[in-house]
């Protein structure tokens, strides 16, 4: 889609996206690949949400303490927005601030900003792999489940916001995105309620995942 755009709007002078190091390799937001894309069209990408919301900057305790080890003065937040502001491409940085404690950490490490070597840039990478390691339902998005599912159930897709949600401390936001991208979803494809255990895609899941209890919690947390 985005090709397609840059290709029909050659006019276009910027691209804004969703990049961060959590979705830097995600199915569902391909940070990297649209980055890529932009630069294939030499396009300057601002970005949002690089922090994911507040979810980079509340990571888990493992990586907390790898970020520490490496450099105390470093917060949880800086990794994120120093990983997109030390893309080439990068023009803008969106980072959403809510207070002057914030906005003072940004301003400590924009100014006279340092790009990532590489082995901060593989720590980033460590620590999505950390975070991503806990996730709710350990599904691998490999769609072999969706192909035979007679209610037209996008599996995957909901399993993938739903780990997102569960990311992302909403006992203080109460609302995600996701809760809007489920209703978009639910007008292409069957909702998670609409699963009439006829177990097919359990029985051809490589990761063996209990796809129908699965789909209740996905149903509980967005059919309210
Ligand atoms: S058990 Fe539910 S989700 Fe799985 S194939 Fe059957 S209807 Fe689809
Ligand atoms: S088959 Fe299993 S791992 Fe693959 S997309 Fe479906 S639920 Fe996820």
């Amino acid at each position: 889609m985005l090709e397609q755009i840059l290709t029909k709007h050659p006019e276009m002078e910027f691209v804004q996206l969703q990049i961060n190091y959590l979705d830097w390799e995600s199915e569902w937001i391909r940070s990297r690949a649209c980055y890529e894309m932009a630069a294939k069209y030499d396009k300057p990408v601002i970005v949002m949400e690089p922090a994911k919301g507040a979810t980079l900057a509340k990571v888990p305790a493992e990586v907390e303490q790898m970020f520490k080890a490496y450099d105390p003065s470093y917060s949880n937040a800086s990794w994120a927005i120093r990983f997109v502001a030390s893309l080439p491409n990068v023009m803008v940085v969106l980072s959403g601030m809510s207070s002057l404690e914030q906005m003072k950490d940004n301003l400590s490490y924009m100014e006279n900003f340092k790009p990532l070597t590489e082995e901060e840039k593989a720590m980033c990478f460590k620590a999505a792999e950390i975070i991503n390691s806990q996730t709710a339902i350990p599904c691998t998005a490999c769609s072999y489940c969706t192909e035979g599912c007679p209610m037209h159930i996008c599996i995957p897709k909901y399993f993938l916001i739903y780990n997102e949600d569960m990311r992302e401390h909403l006992e203080e936001k109460g609302w995600t995105i996701n809760f809007s991208n489920y209703d978009t979803l639910t007008k292409q494809f069957g909702k998670a309620s609409d699963c009439i255990a006829c177990g097919q895609c359990e029985s051809v899941c490589p990761q063996h995942l209990s796809i129908i209890e699965y789909l209740k919690e996905v149903a509980a947390h967005y059919e309210h």
